[in-house]
């Protein structure tokens, strides 16, 4: 894959996503809404499965970070507090011809002059600022007095909680609090598939530190985040830093990385990495007139923590994988005749089945036996799929196009037929080398854990 758009590409991909029950357009049977999906069967393993190894590396397996759930909804005060309620607009101008309304930065420009990327018009509104969150009332009244917002990120909870936190975690500067969960905005232009959309998911890390140790922790954090892209199974060639030029910052930013990602659609950003110094905390400290500082036991010394901030996109990500993994290679049918065959090669770890499960034959009680013995011994183990319909190549075939990364089947052998030797024994094929081993059916579950790990 280069790093040129290529559309028909992510055609066959967003097809695909659809035919074999990744991602389904939202609210479908009724037309859709714009900016809004849904994830079916084997999409909904590939996110759980990104989001849990994402709370493994950066909670479980580490000492200084702990988590947080917050709710979507919260007082005005804090979008107040944090400047999203003035601040977090995108330039929307519109187009009088096709009457379109686009981001101002997506404007396309001939020979000087501003175009509308849809119809050409030349006939354009000014740009002027359009909020991004997404308004609600709480309670029986729909007055001022009843509005806030659906949070537009995850973050400000874990500000809003970081007394909380830091008095019953009791974790010493520095430390960092994660969350992943839902957040929305009204998007001016959702596009390139679930890329961009109105309601979406996000893996977040407030890391707080004293300020002297700001700078170092964001190249520390890019470092990591880097490695986790490619612990799941991203090529780091068509992973881009951009190092964001200060007059490209948020203002009260001391440094910022963008970690972008080559899709199909053009080069796009899948997570920031940012030093955001003391100015959220002071923000809410200030809005509250709460104290949200920090003692420090060995210096006697109260202070604000800074912090850093990587946030990622758990839909972007899950969009990179499948992007990344999509393939087409040849492979045999039936007859031995070369066919096209499409694969998703996600990594083992990421693979929304692990294992696929297949009697030689359906029509042989036998086999169907030792098949499902196979499947109630791995189920509590991971995610495995039974299989018993069609030709043994096309059972692999779909299981190809589901990116499941290894197949077992139970044939003659394993029932000790032919050879006593081979009895309780598998065939286990790999998806990528289409290459296969015989496996004792005990020793089975060990293998594929440490390999899907
Ligand atoms: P963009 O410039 O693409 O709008 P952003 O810089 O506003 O993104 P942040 O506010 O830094 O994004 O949000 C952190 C992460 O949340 C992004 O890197 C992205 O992965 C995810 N994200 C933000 N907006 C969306 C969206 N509309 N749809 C899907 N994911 C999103």
């Amino acid at each position: 894959m280069s790093s040129k758009p290529d559309p028909q590409r992510m055609e066959k991909i967003v097809s695909l996503c659809k035919r074999r029950g990744f991602i389904f357009q939202s609210s479908e049977i009724y037309g859709g809404l714009n900016g809004f999906w849904d994830y079916g069967p084997l999409g909904v393993e590939l996110k759980n499965n990104l989001k849990q190894y994402w709370w493994r590396v950066m909670v479980r397996e580490r000492d200084d970070v702990v988590g947080l759930d917050g709710s979507i909804l919260m007082n005005r005060a804090v979008w107040k507090a944090s400047g999203h309620e003035d601040t977090f607009s995108d330039p929307m101008v519109d187009c009088r011809t096709c009457k379109a309304r686009l981001r101002a930065d997506q404007l396309i420009e001939k020979s000087g002059v501003k175009q509308c990327p849809n119809c050409g018009g030349k006939d354009l509104t000014e740009a002027r600022a359009f909020n991004l969150m997404l308004k609600t009332f709480i309670g029986a009244t729909e007055d001022e007095s009843a509005v806030t917002y659906l949070r537009p990120e995850t973050a400000q909870s874990i500000f809003v909680q970081f007394k909380n936190v830091l008095d019953t975690s009791r974790k010493k500067l520095p430390f960092g609090i994660a969350q992943i969960g839902k957040a929305f905005r009204n998007e001016i232009n959702p596009r390139n598939f679930t890329f961009r959309s109105r309601e979406f998911e996000q893996m977040e890390l407030e890391y707080f530190c004293r300020a002297e140790q700001g700078l170092d922790l964001l190249a520390y954090w890019l470092k990591e985040r880097l490695r986790f892209y490619q612990d799941i199974g991203i090529t780091r060639q068509r992973l881009h830093v951009i190092d964001v030029l200060e007059t490209e910052r948020a203002f009260y930013s001391q440094g910022t990385f963008d970690i972008e990602y080559d899709f199909p659609f053009g080069r796009q950003e899948l997570e920031g990495v940012a030093y955001r110094t003391d100015y959220d905390l002071m923000q809410h400290q200030k809005a509250s007139g709460k104290s949200l500082e920090y003692f420090d036991e060995e210096t006697k010394q109260k202070f604000v923590p800074h912090v850093v901030e990587p946030s990622a996109g758990v839909d972007r990500t899950v969009l990179a994988l499948i992007c990344e993994a999509y393939s087409e290679d040849e492979a045999p049918d039936e007859k031995g005749k070369m066919e096209t065959r499409i694969v998703l090669r996600f990594h083992p770890r990421m693979a929304p089945i692990k294992c696929g499960i297949f009697p030689l034959l359906k029509n042989k009680e036998q086999l169907v036996a030792k098949a499902k013995e196979i499947v109630d011994l791995l189920r509590p183990q991971m995610n495995v799929f039974y299989d018993e319909s069609g030709a043994i190549g096309r059972r692999y075939r779909r299981q190809d196009e589901a990116g499941t990364p290894f197949g077992v089947t139970v044939d003659f052998e394993t029932l000790g037929e032919k050879d006593a030797a081979l009895r309780d024994t598998v065939t286990l094929r790999e998806r990528d080398s289409m290459k296969q081993e015989r496996v004792k059916i005990s020793e089975l579950s060990q293998l594929l854990l440490t390999r899907v790990a």
